[in-house]
C-alpha cells in the first residue's frame, strides 16, 4: 500500500542527494573582491595558478558547472598537475 513521504523523509532524501551530486571545484579557485588597488562590489573568480582573474566562460569550467569539469577541460589545470 502506498505511504506517503513525510516532511522529515523529503528533508532526508534532500540531503543526501545534494552530497552526490555535489559538483568538485577546481582546487586552485579562489573569489576575491579587490585586486592590487581595486575593489569590486562582488567577488570574483581568481585563478592561483595564473594569478589572474578569471573570465565568466571560464568560470564555469573551474565551478564544474554545466557538464563541464576542470579536470578534463581546463588546460591550465592540465599543465598545472603533469
Ligand atoms: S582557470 Fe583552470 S586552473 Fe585556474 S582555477 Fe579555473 S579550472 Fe582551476
Amino acid at each position: 500500500m502506498f505511504k506517503p513521504l513525510s516532511v522529515l523523509d523529503v528533508t532526508f532524501i534532500s540531503h543526501a542527494d545534494s552530497d552526490d551530486t555535489m559538483p568538485d571545484i577546481c582546487p586552485y579557485l579562489e573569489y576575491r573582491d579587490e585586486s592590487d588597488d581595486t575593489q569590486f562590489e562582488t567577488e570574483r573568480a581568481y585563478c592561483t595558478v595564473t594569478n589572474q582573474f578569471v573570465q565568466p566562460m571560464r568560470a564555469d569550467i573551474c565551478n564544474d558547472r554545466y557538464g563541464l569539469s576542470h579536470d578534463t577541460d581546463c588546460e591550465i589545470y592540465l599543465d598545472h598537475v603533469e
